[in-house]
């Protein structure tokens, strides 16, 4: 999911923070993600489901899960 800033719109952007993500047999969902921008610097909410990961595969599966909870403590 590419969400241009709503400030500049720049497509330069990246989740950066959220306060809720799930995890399923084979994803990990990052629920209403902030989003920044590496342009202008602006962070904004996007309210829906973001997938970091839909693999299988038990490394990357960690890789995510260790991403989700990155993104949580970056309060
Ligand atoms: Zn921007």
């Amino acid at each position: 999911m590419r969400s241009p800033c709503p400030s500049c719109g720049s497509v330069e952007t990246g989740p950066s923070f959220t306060f809720k993500w799930e995890q399923t047999e084979t994803e990990v969902i990052a629920t209403d993600p902030f989003f920044l921008c590496s342009g202008c610097g602006h962070s904004w909410q996007v309210e829906g489901r973001l997938v970091l990961s839909r693999h299988s595969d038990p490394d990357d599966k960690a890789a995510a899960e260790s991403y989700a909870k990155r993104l949580t403590e970056l309060s």
